[in-house]
């Protein structure tokens, strides 16, 4: 598959997420992660993932899909958001420095340490997969061929070709809906979120099964009207069974001003998401 477009004979646009950033010879992307090099993308950090777990399913959070199973987990550096709240920034956020130093793990290494650790499944999580999509891609596939699942955790920010691709090879997703005003979002991630909404439905429309997951954020997107909002859009659009995961913020990165998400505001977003018609809304990070 090819990832990029060619704008002359030494330009390409990339076409993994909605930035499209135009790259001139050497440049690389808002991500970090990829290059344009001799005219061809290069994934920088293609067989070389900076966290690698073995997870339970629930911590995607995936709640109605494989319960109970074990996942393969990985992430790498880079994103394409920089959201000041960021609880994985070191990875995401950070320069990409030595990446021969990093160890290498092939495709075929992951898939053989998912089925020698006795995992039903992948999941590209940590940083946004869609920036390590060719490194991801060809895990999958290989997974896929081995009976593995595959599971994508993003901010949902993929070109709409992405998505038409994820239909090949992905079978869970959770994606992030991070609030439901666009200067926010803006301000805050510096995404979309126009571009996030439309692929939740061209998601929901798929195969794919799908998961929400919402980080709610004192004085950021937790009043009743946003929740409120974000509850009917997943209604309306993707379906009252898709599951909602209301997640309580703790302060980090640039991000420190605000405190930690109450309890009751945890219930009180459940609360709008059941009365919005939702089956299923859970807590995170509340014990
Ligand atoms: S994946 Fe990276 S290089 Fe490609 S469009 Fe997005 S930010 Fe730009």
């Amino acid at each position: 598959m090819k990832y990029c477009t060619e704008i002359d004979h030494n330009t390409i646009q990339c076409s993994l997420c909605e930035h499209k950033c135009v790259l001139i010879e050497n440049a690389i992307g808002k991500c970090k992660v990829n290059q344009n090099v001799d005219g061809s993308l290069v994934c920088l950090v293609h067989s070389k993932p900076v966290a690698v777990h073995v997870d339970p399913i629930e911590k995607k959070p995936l709640f109605h899909f494989e319960i109970g199973s074990k996942t393969y987990s990985l992430g790498t550096y880079g994103c394409n958001f920089k959201c000041q709240w960021c609880q994985n920034y070191q990875i995401s956020q950070s320069e990409i420095k030595n990446i021969e130093s990093i160890t290498t793990y092939t495709p075929e290494e992951i898939v053989h340490n998912a089925l020698t650790n006795n995992c039903s499944s992948i999941s590209y999580t940590y940083n946004e997969p869609t920036i390590f999509y060719p490194y991801a891609r060809d895990i999958g596939m290989l997974a896929k061929e081995r009976g593995l699942k595959n599971i994508f955790v993003s901010n949902g920010f993929q070109t709409e070709t992405i998505i038409e691709d994820m239909k090949t090879w992905v079978d869970a997703c959770n994606i992030d809906l991070k609030c439901f005003n666009v200067k926010n979002c803006k301000m805050f991630t510096g995404g979309d979120i126009n571009v996030v909404l439309r692929n939740l439905k061209l998601l929901a429309k798929s195969d794919i099964h799908l998961e929400i997951t919402t980080l709610v954020i004192p004085d950021f997107n937790d009043s009743d009207e946003e929740l409120k909002q974000i509850a009917e859009f997943i209604v309306t659009y993707l379906g009252s069974d898709v599951p909602w995961h209301v997640s309580a913020f703790h302060p980090d990165y640039k991000m420190t001003d605000k405190s930690i998400t109450s309890k009751e505001t945890i219930f009180r977003a459940m609360e709008i998401g059941t009365k919005s018609g939702l089956k299923y809304v859970y807590p995170g990070n509340i014990w």
